[in-house]
């Protein structure tokens, strides 16, 4: 059993450790997450984190307050986004909850809009729920250039494919 946090960052005893979590890549292309090793009931605390704060967003920054945000390339930072994630943050508390049951193996997915105001970089999004809003922003700021042309083509996609279905239906 190790600790997650390296040396420095180790501030209580309560922190994560890789018999608990465990760092990995996720399809190759993602990049990092972090997967459960142990199993973690709805509604209970999954962890506690820390980090170092930033008066900027950074790729692995967690919003506090508007101005401040924690630095965590470690941990709470690697979680991966998910429209219907199976955890949240409380950013008072520094401390991650289940959502729904996490089970061994599991990745831990949280929705980046809940604490973000803006991202770091906005993303098109794959997580397979119902719920997938496609492209991911933070919560006060509208999609970028990119994110509009990217909801435009999966919207005129599918136009198209009504567009094209109901002629033939016509024509019999
Ligand atoms: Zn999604």
């Amino acid at each position: 059993m190790a600790d997650i946090y390296p040396p420095d960052y180790l501030v209580h005893a309560d922190l994560p450790t890789t018999e608990q979590f465990t760092v990995t890549s996720v399809n190759g292309k993602v990049g990092v997450g972090v997967r459960a090793n142990l199993p973690f009931a709805r509604g209970t605390r999954v962890a506690t984190f820390t980090g170092q704060l930033s008066a900027q967003v950074l790729q692995h920054t967690l919003q506090v307050s508007p101005s401040a945000h924690l630095h965590d390339p470690w941990f709470v930072g690697l979680l991966t986004h998910s429209c219907a994630p199976n955890c949240m943050l409380d950013m008072q508390r520094l401390e991650v909850w289940a959502l729904s049951d996490v089970q061994p193996g599991d990745l831990l997915t949280i929705d980046y809009a809940v604490t973000e105001d803006m991202l770091h970089r906005q993303f098109a999004c794959g997580c397979g729920s119902s719920a997938c809003r496609k492209w991911i922003t933070g919560r006060r700021e509208p999609p970028n250039e990119m994110g509009r042309a990217y909801l435009a083509g999966l919207e005129a996609k599918k136009v198209k494919r009504i567009v094209t279905r109901s002629p033939r239906k016509l024509a019999r």
